[in-house]
């Protein structure tokens, strides 16, 4: 076997057993619903079978590099966005010789993939889009477009309205080069019928953040953590069908009063970098070590899909302006010079979820999210919200020290609800 086929092999065998792992322990965290399956079988597909997405042939693949990539454009080309950002172990250590090592995890994952060029969601993909928000993600776009169709989104720093008029003649760009790819023109039809099409994944998310809001314990974050994830290679039609039936599910435990524990395990937020399967150590080990996962402010989570599209006005430019307004303004991501929307938001999941500790997740060369930390932590403590920054890679090497400060966190949580366990 000549050695570029040898390494190929390493990688796949590698990578497939990491995998493995961790959807095991996904799906041994007791009290998955059956309504779950088709959310691991997609992580299992893409990440241990090494399949391509679930999609008709032919139709096009576009891979993108934030939620800040308006999705409905590309189904309104006739093409399937992929979400390219990954946790892989393996991929970041291929990439981890190649590119600085004070970069983030994600771009050296992304660099990985590239050079070793094994996943079909990867190598099978007819262009990239990336938007520049960190300075990562500007390398990104560099290096992919060096090798492959491109097309580079502007995000502006800002969210007044000279900004997103700016974003609205990136999208535009965006626009005929999907036209390019693709052979399909994109029209106010196609265009109304994807936003229909990811409004219908909007509203079945809003009643699975509603039902976890009306009733904690309901299930387990790391589950619903695989759900968010599962989205990135799932048409967003079937994603919603397979949500509205977990949704089905979920109400029918509510009205019997069902929970997968009867315990009041500490309720923990998590914020900061994303959290990207198979890196999904932290979720686990908060939920292994007794605590629960009752929500993310991540952009793999909630924070990815759940404003709506609201249309400006009725014209083909009101639809392209409405899809840079949504993708802009409600985006809490510190990759925007003013973020004080993030604390807000963050208040408001405290309030809403009863959550009772923070854990800020950094990964490790990620500065914009490492900034906002203080900060936070600040406003926290006026709230009386414990928090603990927890830095990590794309490794295992740091699990044992995560291990002993997660449980030291659920501890302190613990004794705080009960004071007089102290005495
Ligand atoms: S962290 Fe910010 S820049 Fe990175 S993918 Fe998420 S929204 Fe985009
Ligand atoms: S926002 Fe952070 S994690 Fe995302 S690409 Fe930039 S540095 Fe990496």
């Amino acid at each position: 076997m000549e050695r570029k086929a040898r390494m190929k092999q390493r990688f796949e065998d590698k990578s497939s057993h990491t995998s493995v792992r961790y959807l095991r322990k996904m799906r041994e965290l007791s009290g998955a619903p059956e309504e779950m399956a088709p959310f691991f079988d997609t992580l299992d597909r893409i990440y241990t079978k090494m399949k391509n997405m679930n999609i008709p042939g032919g139709v096009p693949l576009i891979g993108t590099y934030c939620v800040m990539v308006p999705q409905e454009l590309i189904y309104a080309a006739g093409a399937q966005p992929v979400k390219l950002c990954s946790g892989s172990y393996t991929a970041f250590s291929i990439g981890d010789d190649k590119v600085p090592r004070d970069a983030c995890p994600l771009v050296k994952a992304v660099e990985g993939f590239q050079s070793i060029g094994t996943m079909p969601v990867y190598s099978e993909c007819r262009m990239f889009a990336v938007p520049v928000t960190c300075d990562c993600k500007k390398k990104i776009a560099g290096m992919l477009a060096s090798q492959h169709n491109t097309a580079v989104l502007h995000v502006p720093v800002n969210k007044e309205d000279e900004d997103i008029e700016q974003y609205v003649e990136d999208l535009y760009g965006f626009m005929e080069k999907l036209e390019d790819v693709t052979g399909n023109r994109i029209t106010y039809a196609s265009l109304s019928e994807s936003m229909r099409m990811t409004g219908r994944a909007a509203y079945e998310l809003s009643r699975f953040i509603a039902l976890k809001k009306q009733m904690p314990y309901l299930i387990r974050g790391t589950h619903s953590m695989a759900v968010m994830n599962a989205a990135a290679y799932m048409n967003a039609g079937i994603w919603s069908d397979q949500v509205r039936n977990l949704n089905d599910a979920l109400e029918k435990r509510v009205r019997n009063k069902e929970t997968f524990t009867k315990r009041q395990l500490p309720r923990v937020l998590i914020t900061g970098s994303p959290i990207i399967f198979p890196n999904i150590k932290i979720p686990l080990l908060i939920e292994e070590m007794g605590g629960f996962v009752a929500a993310d402010e991540t952009c793999m989570g909630e924070r990815g899909m759940s404003d709506p599209v609201v249309p400006v006005d009725d014209s083909f430019d009101g639809l392209i302006r409405s899809l840079a307004v949504r993708a802009i303004r409600p985006c809490s991501c510190p990759t925007f010079a003013d973020n004080k929307q993030r604390i807000f938001r963050i208040r408001q999941m405290i309030r809403d979820y009863k959550i009772e500790g923070v854990i800020y997740h950094v990964l490790r060369g990620c500065l914009v999210y490492d900034f906002e930390y203080r900060k936070i932590e600040e406003d926290l403590g006026r709230l009386g919200i414990p928090v603990i920054r927890l830095e990590t890679d794309y490794n295992e090497e740091d699990i044992e020290q995560l291990r002993i400060r997660i449980e030291a966190f659920i501890e302190m949580i613990k004794l705080q609800k009960t004071p007089e366990i102290q005495h």
